[in-house]
């Protein structure tokens, strides 16, 4: 397997493979070699985000894999010259867990109490081998957290899933990965909500035209102004130097 080239947006790069399951394979064979790594899914609204937030968006320049997760960083590298193929985060979750072996485990931290469970229910019924560390809902305590903290700790999951919301997820892994160094880290935002059954993706159409925003506007119309972030991102994104 190639190596990944690193391209920039924002001042932020986007690692690249020519096929999107290379992603899982990479962060496996690191896995396997004792290197941890956190995944952070880049789209226009946490670029936007980086960019008024100067420790995010030095936590990204400092992760091992950043891939191109949203319609808008995808469209930025065209009008580049590059064509790069969208991997939305919850599909290369996805990719990861399908690869895991029987020895390896995953853990499902976030989401309301009970969601975590369900995704991992519904992934239990997909696949009965695989083996869940163990599942922790996104809303725990400051005691409740140092209690999950030890746990983490002793299990040493080999993929922790986090379904914290953007940047929370990000900022946990970047102060936690010491718990679980050789663990895949990956910041999957609402996918716990979709596994469990709450929310849907957008059908493939909307997801091939680069419309899966469209179809999320009309679900979730109250997400309207965190939106307006991939037309500021498209100004910005072409004006940064
Ligand atoms: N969440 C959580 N703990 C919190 C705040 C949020 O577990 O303190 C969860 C929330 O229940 C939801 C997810 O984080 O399942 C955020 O999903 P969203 O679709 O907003 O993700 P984003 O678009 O930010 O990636």
């Amino acid at each position: 397997m190639g190596e990944l080239q690193t391209l920039s947006v924002m001042g932020l790069p986007v690692h690249w493979s020519d096929r999107g399951e290379h992603y899982a394979d990479w962060l496996l064979l690191r896995q396997q070699q004792g290197l941890g790594s956190h995944v952070v899914t880049l789209n226009a609204e946490m670029a936007m985000q980086a960019d008024r937030n100067p420790p995010l968006k030095q936590l990204i320049q400092q992760t091992e894999l950043v891939i191109p997760d949203g319609a808008g960083i995808v469209l930025y590298f065209r009008l580049q010259g590059k064509t790069l193929q969208r991997c939305p985060g919850i599909e290369l979750a996805e990719a990861v867990l399908e690869q895991l072996r029987p020895e390896q485990s995953v853990f499902f931290y976030g989401g309301a109490p009970g969601v975590a469970e369900a995704a991992a229910q519904e992934w239990q019924q997909r696949n009965p081998q695989l083996k869940v560390a163990g599942v922790q809902h996104g809303y725990l305590t400051p005691e409740e957290q140092l209690a999950f903290q030890d746990q983490l700790k002793a299990l040493q999951p080999t993929v922790i899933l986090l379904a914290l919301g953007v940047p929370r997820q990000e900022f946990w892994t970047a102060d936690h990965r010491h718990l679980c160094p050789n663990a895949v880290w990956i910041g999957v935002g609402g996918s716990f909500d979709i596994w469990a059954g709450l929310k849907e993706r957008a059908p493939a159409w909307f997801c091939n035209n680069h419309l899966e925003w469209l179809y999320r506007l009309y679900k979730e119309p109250w997400r309207w102004r965190r939106m307006l972030a991939l037309p500021k991102f498209a100004i910005r994104a072409l004006t940064y130097s």
